[in-house]
């Protein structure tokens, strides 16, 4: 199957260089020529299949015979055996149709474990294959940065550069970067904010000898493979709730719109969906978008889900990219204008499509802490405030539609977050038992300013692509 770029500049590519090149070199996302469609038996036969097996059934159409059967097969059960859960991402329910789907028994405690567990070990494959090497360079305001680290360490053909912003991750999201001891791993303190992280990152991508010298590529969740990673738990989850008999909705909790645009790419696969319901906390450009039409970029204000203090979600291109019927210069027209004046307005009929599948709500930090009481108290699970943003604002769609089963996706550990969790709750969560010496683990880091050409030169210095063209 090939990828085309949703600005439309680009030539079309596998799945493969896809995986590998993350962002299209015309700035625009990759998404797949046509979405596969998986029967309504295929469906049904999920309910009761492990998780692997529906994992296989759904990436499977878009890796287009890159990976042998067996050999994804091998991939899929290594990379979900580092889950602590035996159905990987279980359902719990904490009301009448109220369940949160648990993302977080991955390694490092957050959702991006599901993606990036498999990601590593493709990115790993195709470089192998091609006996080349590549470097990693991320930006990350915490849970990216820990899951990328974790997926990459100790692998032969990637160098891992994590840039975080030096002083604003909790203590828990910065030990998890600057405690692994493997030397392909790179935790860099910079002394900017995450955005000036971003930037960095970006103006990196920019530079084209830069790029090719160190064989650049990036993990962040506008990389396609994560996105399909991403699908298969609305799948499984969907099949235990009586899907496609039933139809199920869910809210998710939003920063990039990565993980939505999975459930979104569920729908067109062919898994029935109610609704899709975006949740957000006070950074709501979304929520705001879907309401007024208007895409409109303010401050970033900073919440108790920081995961989620975004100003531009990035994935949103590809849901804009389908609601204006795929057409490319609609699409490069709409982020010239972003560029621009850091606002677009939805056309009319788009608006109207991605109504037909999104509602959008938001929730400020009392009403995030208020939920994370009321679950505690009503049901004895602690939730995080990523998660509680999720659960308070399908609790006010599900009281429109009580009748169809509503899933808030619960991206977190509680443990990763305790200072809000013990706020809400005098309790915290403890850390599990594979993380529970966390705090007397060594810590390894290397502070650098806020001056791309210092930490290009550093990244240069270490990265073993750039040692290896220089022996020739
Ligand atoms: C990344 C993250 C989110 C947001 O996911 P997107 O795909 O960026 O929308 C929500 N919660 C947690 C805990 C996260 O780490």
């Amino acid at each position: 199957m090939a990828y085309l770029s949703t600005r439309g500049e680009a030539p079309e590519i596998s799945f493969t260089e896809a995986l590998l090149a993350g962002l299209a070199p015309d700035g625009g996302l990759y998404v797949p020529h046509k979405m596969p469609r998986l029967s309504r038996d295929a469906i049904a036969g999920f309910a009761g299949k492990p998780y692997v097996e529906v994992a296989e059934a759904v990436i499977s159409p878009f890796l287009d015979g890159a990976l042998g059967r067996e050999d994804f097969r091998a991939m899929l059960e290594a990379a979900y055996e580092t889950f602590r859960h035996k159905a990987v991402t279980p359902l719990a329910q904490i009301g009448d149709n109220l369940f949160v789907l648990e993302l977080f028994h991955g390694p490092t405690l957050a959702f991006k474990d599901v993606a990036m567990q498999l990601l590593g070990r493709l990115m790993d494959r195709a470089l192998k294959a091609r006996n080349k090497r590549a470097t990693i360079v991320g930006a990350t305001s915490g849970d990216t940065g820990a899951a990328a680290i974790e997926a990459f360490r100790g692998l032969d053909q990637v160098d891992v550069f994590i840039l975080y912003p030096h002083g604003r991750v909790s203590d828990v999201q910065r030990r998890q970067m600057t405690t692994v001891a493997a030397g392909n791993i790179h935790a860099i303190a910079l002394e900017g904010t995450f955005d000036d992280a971003q930037a960095m990152l970006k103006s990196f991508f920019r530079d084209k000898p830069l790029r090719e010298e160190l064989g650049l590529s990036g993990v962040n969740s506008i990389n396609f493979a994560r996105v399909v990673a991403q699908m298969v738990y609305y799948f499984t989850s969907a099949a235990v709730l009586g899907g496609p008999l039933r139809k199920v909705s869910f809210t998710v909790p939003t920063g990039n719109f990565g993980d939505i645009l999975a459930g979104f790419m569920a729908k067109q696969m062919g898994l029935p969906v109610e609704k899709l319901i975006v949740a957000t906390n006070s950074n709501d450009i979304l929520a705001r978008a879907l309401a007024t039409g208007r895409y409109e970029v303010r401050g970033v204000h900073a919440t108790q889900s920081p995961s989620m203090d975004i100003q531009v979600s990035s994935n949103f291109e590809r849901l804009l990219f389908d609601a204006l019927d795929r057409d490319p210069a609609a699409v490069r027209a709409l982020m010239a204008r972003l560029d621009q004046s850091g606002a677009f307005d939805i056309p009319r009929h788009a608006l109207e499509k991605i109504r037909a599948d999104f509602a959008a709500g938001s929730t400020d930090e009392a009403e995030t802490s208020a939920e994370i009481g009321r679950v505690w108290r009503e049901c004895e699970v602690l939730l995080d405030p990523h998660t509680a943003v999720a659960v308070h604002v399908a609790r006010k769609n599900l009281a429109h539609d009580p009748a169809t089963p509503m899933v808030a996706l619960g991206t977190a550990h509680p443990a990763k977050f305790p200072d809000a969790v013990r706020a809400a709750t005098g309790r915290s969560a403890p850390l599990p038992a594979h993380l529970a010496d966390l705090f007397e683990r060594k810590e390894r880091f290397d502070v650098l300013p806020n001056d791309a050409g210092a930490v290009a030169s550093f990244i240069r210095a270490r990265a073993r692509a750039v040692t290896e063209k220089h022996d020739g």
